[in-house]
């Protein structure tokens, strides 16, 4: 049977950006960039002042000395006339060194006298300026096409005069709940019912992870209404099912997709939560079939959907870093499965330890809840004890977060 590693490995080869759209500086927080950015200028644009103090000819300073101060220059301001010998400006932190100066003073290693300034100490050439370019040079790429953009990026591009910025699009990604048994939040409940939560799930962890989502509905367990409902969703960028992909009399996703012309890659995986998830790919779109129960939807969108999506909306890296985990207690599984198993963690020490978060069944909602994590054991273990190192994945940011 397919490894979860493998199975999300084939998902990455078949799917591929969305397309490109310009977007404004700030909306492009968050998106990936399309293209290299190149700068269009020097960054510093001139040669300009680290300091407040005074600007000096090196030369006239090799040893405490005065000179007399001819002028002042703040940030924005600009003096074109060539300061000579035994003269000094007065200047801003910013503002550009006015030409025939070499050096700043700081305020501090000056004393003021009228008309003229006291020196100190002896001066370096070129000390406390920023000179031009020494930052970024003209036509330098500054971020590489696939970055994503965060506040320093954001810094950048608006030193570069960017107002608008290639990113890849944002995946529209259609949801369809499948089931008899299924009621709209909302909707009256009657017995043998249960509320379509999965489309809210779902459609929260596409949002999480940057998509657009599109509720479809609940397809009833019928061929007509799949078909129908099932139409819909192969319209947007990527489609994902939930339930009716086990092996059940009234399980007609896979069927159906597959007359629809959706081509199977696979339909079982050796994990657990989550064996019986589907993923085809139809005209470049990848469909992910994920099983109905809520945790194994959780689980499966978190290994196979978000690093899709993340690589549609052009990432490079899309899959969540493992961590070292300490157990603080004995768990045991059986062998020929991976099993995620939902973790509470401690910070202890220099790392964390981490123990059940409680009742591991599927049913299970509540211990996803209160898992901070979930721990990756490997298939052919069977026995894992107290104070055994074991890989997990972080769930909730804010695990081994302070107070302040
Ligand atoms: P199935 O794979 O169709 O047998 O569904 C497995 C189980 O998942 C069902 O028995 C339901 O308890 C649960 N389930 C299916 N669809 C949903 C849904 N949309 N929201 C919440 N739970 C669901
Ligand atoms: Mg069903």
């Amino acid at each position: 049977m397919l490894t979860f590693e493998a199975a999300r490995k084939l998902i990455l080869d078949s799917v591929s950006p969305c397309g490109v759209e310009r977007v404004g500086l700030l909306e492009s927080l968050g998106r990936t960039l399309a293209e290299d950015i190149v700068a269009p200028w020097n960054l510093p644009a001139n040669d300009n002042s680290a300091m407040d103090g005074y600007a000096v000819v090196s030369a006239d300073c090799l040893e405490p000395g005065s000179l007399e101060v001819i002028g002042s220059i703040q940030a924005g301001g600009v003096i074109n006339s060539v300061v000579i010998s035994g003269c000094a400006i007065k200047i801003m932190t910013g503002a550009r060194i006015p030409p025939g100066c070499d050096a700043v003073v700081p305020v501090e290693e000056t004393e003021e006298q009228k008309k003229f300034v006291y020196i100190k100490e002896p001066v370096r050439r070129g000390q406390h300026i920023r000179f031009r370019g020494e930052d970024v040079r003209l036509g330098e790429t500054v971020i590489p096409a696939g970055t994503t953009v965060r506040p320093p990026e954001i810094s950048m591009l608006a030193s570069c005069g960017r107002l608008f910025v290639p990113v890849y699009r944002i995946p529209r990604v259609a949801i369809l709940s499948t089931g008899d048994e299924l009621v709209e939040l909302g909707e009256p409940m009657s017995p043998g019912k249960i509320i379509n939560s999965n489309a809210f799930s779902l459609a929260a962890s596409v949002r999480e992870a940057g998509g657009e989502p599109i509720i479809l509905g609940i397809a009833r367990d019928n061929r007509e209404e799949h078909r129908r409902m099932m139409m819909e969703g192969l319209k947007a960028d990527a489609f994902i099912t939930s339930a009716g992909v086990s092996a059940g009399d009234y399980d007609h996703v896979r069927d159906v997709l597959e007359e629809l012309g959706v081509e199977q890659k696979f339909w079982k995986v050796a994990m657990k939560p989550g064996g019986p998830t589907a993923f085809g790919m139809k005209e470049g779109k990848p469909i992910f079939s994920l099983p109905g129960n809520p945790v194994s939807t959780m689980v499966t969108f978190e290994i196979f959907v978000r690093p899709a999506l993340l690589r549609m909306m052009g990432r490079q890296r899309v899959v969540r870093p493992t961590m070292k985990v300490i157990l603080a207690e004995e768990v045991r599984k059986k062998t020929g499965k991976v099993q995620f198993v939902r973790l509470r963690l401690n910070r202890e020490g220099k790392g964390f330890t981490g123990r059940s978060s409680g009742d591991q069944n599927t049913g299970i909602l509540k211990t996803m809840l209160m898992a901070d994590a979930m721990a990756v054991l490997p298939s052919e273990t069977s026995h894992f004890a107290a104070g055994d190192e074991v890989d997990a994945i972080l769930l909730r940011e804010d695990a081994g977060m302070l107070e302040g």
